[in-house]
């Protein structure tokens, strides 16, 4: 059995307070029989509802969902379970999702047939400069290995949240606070291994089944096979230490006066300098929380961020450290689940000063309704542009590559337990709020969003999240995948 994190036992501890281990009502009932002869094929376990880690393993980490629950969870030990779990789900016409660390935003790895959970799956190595990774290993499982295995300086560009499924973040892209030097995590991937929906082991790379290995980077999970196993070159940090910045200040004026500068900051410095700033509600105001890392000297990084720290208001912290403790800096902790609704707009132009002061303004109003609960945010990521814009938009799949920002909206609320069962709607007034916020960014932005956040409510989603690059995913789903086994309701279309 994976041990558990303690997000996963906070929402499995969530479930049983609220007196639930198991769905009230099912939309496609399994037959049992077949579920038997499924779980005798396998070298993993298959766990139902009431099984120990059932409910860790089906809940996906927006609790908005959480009434989408398995009828039972297949934890695969190995590329053979999965492709007995996908040669069974066809042949029985069995409704599944693949979860990996279940941090989709928009419930696309959860399903009422089964879930086909990669956990167990988490065996990692490092050889030279190559890392391999199996499918169901997680970002924290990565910090562990890196810093100790004897790699030096070697790193994996990735996200920040521990929990955040290997997989997931490089087959959307995968932005981090190392992007702007290194690029994205699915810029180093060199191969990969899947179970494609005819249950074929195939292996894709630049040679390879070239035109899987191109959707694989920026294609997003779940729509054409389960990957199994990932090879990726590691990048060498080029410094010893590094520079963390954490500042902080309240207020509209300070606010906007800070974002600015941050902005400035980015296009100063290069790839020397990345950050993410959240512009968050706080008591009828804002707040706003920057953090930053300066690949420099203390001084340097003095410098490269004097616009920020010269901003009346802010407070700052600016601290030299060795390089992982930086890595360990900026890696977040696991947080509780809870429901939310979150929507992202790339743009090619840092914001301006008019569109970041009616942000603020909305995000100001923010429907707290005194609860505690309730939050509402603007994230700016400073985490795109620079190296990533050194592969062209239609050399992979992933097409933001000009992006200077993503700006990311972010709602959240409680769970009742009355409503959990069935899925939770977004409250009306916290809908409101973050279409206002929409609609002030969208004229600055590209009108894309980015795949690994994705948003239920979007629109034109397809061309969102892939632009010019659909057309050629969609050749690769009819190619790969003409039956359509992999489907999620945001899930590659077939053409026509
Ligand atoms: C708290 C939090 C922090 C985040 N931080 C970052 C960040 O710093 N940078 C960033 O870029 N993104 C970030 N993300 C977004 C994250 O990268 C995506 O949500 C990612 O897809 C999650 O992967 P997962 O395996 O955890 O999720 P899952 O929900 O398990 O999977 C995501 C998608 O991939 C599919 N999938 C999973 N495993 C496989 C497989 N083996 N084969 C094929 N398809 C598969 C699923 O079906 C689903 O469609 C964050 C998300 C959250 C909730």
């Amino acid at each position: 059995m994976p041990s558990l994190t303690r997000r996963e036992l906070l929402a499995v501890a969530g479930l049983a307070v609220l007196g639930l281990s198991a769905p009230s009502a099912r939309a496609t009932p399994v037959d049992p029989k077949a579920l038997n002869e499924l779980e005798e094929s396998l070298q993993g376990s298959l766990l139902r509802p009431g099984s120990p880690d059932y409910a860790a393993l089906a809940t996906p980490r927006n609790l908005r969902f959480a009434a989408t629950m398995p009828e039972a969870v297949v934890l695969c030990a190995g590329t053979e379970d999965v492709a007995a779990t996908v040669a069974w789900a066809n042949k029985t016409q069995t409704p599944f999702a693949i979860r990996g660390g279940g941090h989709n935003y928009a419930d696309a790895s959860s399903s009422r047939g089964i879930v086909l959970a990669t956990r167990m799956m988490n065996v990692a190595t490092v050889e030279g400069t190559t890392l391999r990774s199996q499918a169901g290993v997680r970002n924290a499982d990565l910090a562990k290995l890196l810093p100790q295995g004897g790699t030096g300086r070697l790193l994996l560009p990735g996200g920040n949240c521990p929990a955040v499924g290997v997989v997931g973040l490089t087959l959307g892209g995968g932005i981090g606070p190392n992007a702007r030097w290194a690029g994205l995590t699915a810029d180093r991937l060199r191969k990969v291994t899947m179970v494609t929906a005819d249950g074929s082991v195939v292996t894709a790379g630049d040679t390879e089944n070239p035109d899987l290995f191109w959707a694989l980077r920026g294609g997003a999970g779940g729509n054409y096979w389960v990957v199994t196993d990932l090879e990726y070159e590691l990048v060498e940090v080029p410094v010893n230490r590094a520079v963390t910045a954490l500042i902080t200040a309240a207020g509209r004026d300070a606010a906007l006066a800070a974002t600015m500068a941050f902005q400035k900051v980015l296009a100063d410095n290069g790839r020397q300098v990345s950050g993410t700033l959240r512009l968050g509600h706080a008591g009828g105001d804002v707040e706003i929380r920057i953090r930053m890392q300066a690949l420099a000297t203390e001084a340097e990084a003095h410098d490269m961020l004097a616009p920020l720290l010269s901003v009346p208001g802010v407070d700052a912290a600016l601290t030299e450290r060795p390089w992982w403790d930086v890595y360990a800096w900026y890696t977040t902790a696991p947080t509780p689940s809870y429901s939310f609704w979150d929507r992202s707009l790339f743009a090619e132009d840092y914001l301006n000063e008019d569109v970041v002061a009616r942000a603020i303004e909305v995000v100001r109003r923010f429907p707290a309704n005194g609860d505690s609960e309730r939050r509402g945010a603007m994230g700016l990521y400073g985490w795109v542009g620079e190296a990533v814009t050194d592969i062209a938009p239609g050399d992979t799949a992933y097409i933001h590559r000009s992006a200077k920002v993503l700006v990311e909206m972010s709602a959240g609320w409680a769970t009742p337990a009355q409503s959990m069962w069935p899925d939770t709607p977004i409250p009306p007034d916290i809908r409101d709020w973050e279409q206002n916020l929409w609609e002030v960014l969208l004229p600055q932005s590209t009108g894309r969003s980015y795949q690994n956040f994705p948003d239920p409510l979007l629109g034109d989603w397809a061309r969102s999240y892939y632009g010019d690059n659909l057309a050629r995913l969609q050749v690769v789903k009819a190619a790969w995948d003409p039956r359509c086994l992999f489907t999620h309701p945001q899930g590659i279309p077939l053409p026509g």
